[in-house]
């Protein structure tokens, strides 16, 4: 391993990783970095989307990139603050952006009941999470298919699940909590688009 000694310690790792303790083996699973979101720029975002006309794509507003933690998204979500019924998600398949334009249905759900986001799964109040359809890619969405989920009404479903509960005796490691979180949200998000771009 000496050719190794130059290399920077590094805070990440791409591979679970044994580390004995005692008799003991305890594994710890790292994020494959591939699994999180890359930066993003404007040219990758526009030809990532998968369900709107040219024209929609031209209009689309982008969110201020250079603001974003990439490294805490699964995916990058923003609502079209000029269309306020519109909205938008990218996440990575291997190297390729994907993206959905979404539509949120104009009518809430009743207030005072609690909802659950179909992504993140957290319960929250019912104005928070909002239904959303989107259009099926290709021919299906043009001929007006669908589907709908019910999706955080900001988009934001990477902020809301690194709220770390409290730390408390018998309860998991708030971290590790997270991490769970993330890989629901990571793989539900894949099924949503896998869905979306899915032929009819
Ligand atoms: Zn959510």
């Amino acid at each position: 391993m000496a050719g190794w000694a130059n290399q920077p310690a590094a805070g990440g790792c791409d591979r679970a990783e044994g580390e004995a303790i005692g008799a003991r083996v305890r594994w710890k699973h790292h994020r494959p970095v591939e699994e999180i979101v890359k930066p993003l720029n404007e040219s990758d975002i526009r030809s990532s989307i998968v369900n709107a006309s040219r024209g929609e794509i031209e209009r689309m507003p982008l969110p201020g990139l250079h603001e974003v933690l990439w490294g805490e998204r699964e995916y990058l979500g923003w609502r079209d603050h000029q269309a306020p019924l519109r909205g938008y998600l990218v996440h990575w398949i291997d190297d390729r952006p994907v993206g959905i334009m979404l539509r949120a249905a104009s009518g809430s759900m009743r207030p005072g009941i609690s909802a659950m986001c179909s992504l993140c799964r957290t319960p929250q109040p019912s104005g928070q999470v909002t239904l959303f359809s989107a259009a099926r890619a290709g021919q299906a969405g043009r001929d007006g298919n669908t589907i709908g989920t019910y999706i955080c009404a900001d988009l934001a479903c990477s902020l809301i699940i690194r709220i770390l509960p409290p730390a408390s005796p018998g309860q998991p490691d708030p971290t590790e909590v997270v991490a769970r979180r993330a890989e629901g949200l990571l793989n539900r998000v894949r099924s949503f688009t896998a869905d979306v771009m899915k032929p009819a």
